[in-house]
């Protein structure tokens, strides 16, 4: 038996995300200070503000719908790349899980797997690039994995947590193709992407919140 998750869940998922990215502010700015312009915890811990802004009323809608604004205030309230990127992943999210009140695991899944594939279109980027989908990426293969070896949700949880964190680390060694990292002189060599980073944290406190709370 597969969890449950409600649209309730998913706002309070989106509380605690925000929080973890409003506390690491200094942290995620000298990142993208390092191999970027510097702007993408500004940008991103914007885009959440105006999402935990949204949480009352997204807790009434349908969870694909729930999706679908995400998508929206993501779109037009996060500057840079970082705002194509995730409004146009959540959005399509949203059509994939079309018609849905709720969400179990499988659907979760296809969620997550629809947004990378999005990303990867959209910003025409790889695995490998040293960008945010290193994170997304090897997390929803492991949880591909996990649905097919019919892992219990605790593994699969902490199978995914463990992927997203592993990928955002392996972008230290990556030479950038996409993004500002890949105008630098040595590529963003020996440096954390932050998109990775802040996608980690994501995936971090999904998996966190399915585990205390829907298990
Ligand atoms: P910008 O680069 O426009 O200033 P942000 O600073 O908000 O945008 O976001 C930078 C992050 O966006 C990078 O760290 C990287 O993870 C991600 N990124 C940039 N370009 C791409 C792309 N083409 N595909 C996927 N992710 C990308
Ligand atoms: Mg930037």
């Amino acid at each position: 038996m597969s969890f449950t998750m409600t649209s309730k869940d998913y706002v309070a998922y989106i509380n605690i995300a925000a929080k973890k990215i409003h506390d690491n502010g200094e942290y995620i700015s000298k990142l993208d200070a390092t191999t970027g312009d510097g702007d993408h915890w500004a940008n991103i811990n914007m885009g959440f503000e105006n999402l935990v802004a949204a949480g009352p009323e997204m807790e009434t809608m349908p969870m694909c719908d729930v999706f679908k604004k995400i998508g929206m205030l993501m779109m037009s309230k996060i500057g840079g790349s970082s705002g194509v990127l995730y409004g146009g992943a959540y959005m399509a999210a949203g059509k994939a899980i079309a018609g849905k009140e709720t969400i179990d695991s499988k659907d979760l899944c296809l969620a997550l797997d629809t947004m990378v594939n999005d990303m990867m279109t959209r910003g025409k980027a790889q695995p490998g690039y040293k960008t945010m989908i290193d994170s997304l990426y090897p997390a929803v293969q492991a949880y591909k994995a996990c649905l097919e070896r019919g892992d219990s949700d605790a593994d699969t949880m902490a199978a995914v947590k463990k992927a997203a964190i592993d990928g955002a680390e392996e972008t230290k060694k990556m030479e950038a193709v996409k993004g500002r990292a890949s105008y630098q002189a040595n590529k963003g060599v020996g440096h954390l992407d932050p998109g990775a980073v802040t996608m980690s944290y994501q995936l971090e406190c999904l998996c966190d919140y399915v585990t205390a709370n829907l298990l």
